[in-house]
């Protein structure tokens, strides 16, 4: 699908050294839109939205955040880790504000799976849908997320 230019604005600001050093597209050829339409798609099968994605993430961040950069276990289910680095992070989706550079490591204890998302992530999630592009190191697929965060479809 052809995109706007706000989009293609948008999306050379996730190449590699425009805010972060990796790119939040890692091999990924397709444009922003079909990125984003894609996971949307896979986000509706499971029966979740972005927005319940995104609540679960940031619980356990926030109870990650209590370990102070150790291990916490949540609800007896998931051991998360915060880590913070100094520096902050522009949305790149242009919105205003900045995000920490905080990183959150989530281990489902039930099926040892795990995964590594930050501020940002949850953010661009919760408002833009977006999961990063296929290779990247930050990318969440929303099948294997929904998993590691035992999220089930709402009733
Ligand atoms: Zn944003």
């Amino acid at each position: 699908m052809k995109q706007s230019v706000e989009y293609n604005i948008i999306q050379n600001n996730m190449q590699p050294g425009a805010i972060t050093r990796d790119g939040m597209l890692g091999h990924d050829r397709r444009n922003l839109r079909d990125i984003i339409e894609t996971d949307d798609a896979a986000v509706r099968r499971l029966g979740l939205t972005h927005i319940s994605i995104a609540a679960r993430m940031r619980e356990l961040r926030d109870a990650g955040r209590e370990g102070l950069g150790e291990n916490v276990t949540v609800s007896g289910r998931f051991d998360v880790r915060v880590d913070s680095v100094r520096g902050k992070l522009p949305c790149p989706f242009r919105h205003e504000g900045l995000f920490d550079k905080e990183f959150v490591e989530i281990l489902n204890r039930d099926t040892g799976a795990r995964m590594t998302f930050s501020t940002l992530n949850i953010h661009m999630i919760e408002e833009h849908g977006f999961y990063e592009g296929l290779g990247s190191p930050f990318r969440l697929d929303p099948d294997l997320l929904a998993s590691v965060l035992g999220l089930t479809p709402d009733p």
